[in-house]
């Protein structure tokens, strides 16, 4: 749920820093360009309630953005 996906509690500083370096935003300022549309999602599945990145850890949210976003290749 929302909750948990907000939740930044179990990453070191480290991969926070590295999303903020990546331009990572919550909400993205470009309607067309979203984490859920970008090839390096990792779409939620069972055993992960939230969406991830390949690019660092913890939780990304479908709506999200950074620099880095990459048209998916179908
Ligand atoms: Fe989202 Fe950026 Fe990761 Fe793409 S690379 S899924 S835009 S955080």
């Amino acid at each position: 749920d929302i909750t948990d996906c907000d939740d930044l509690s179990g990453l070191d500083e480290e991969e926070l820093e590295k999303r903020k370096s990546l331009g990572y935003e919550e909400e993205t300022p470009v309607s067309d360009n979203r984490c859920d549309n970008c090839q390096l999602y990792l779409p939620p599945t069972e055993k992960r309630k939230c969406g991830g990145c390949q690019l660092f850890k913890g939780p990304v949210k479908p709506g999200a953005y950074c620099t880095y976003w990459a048209p998916r290749v179908e």
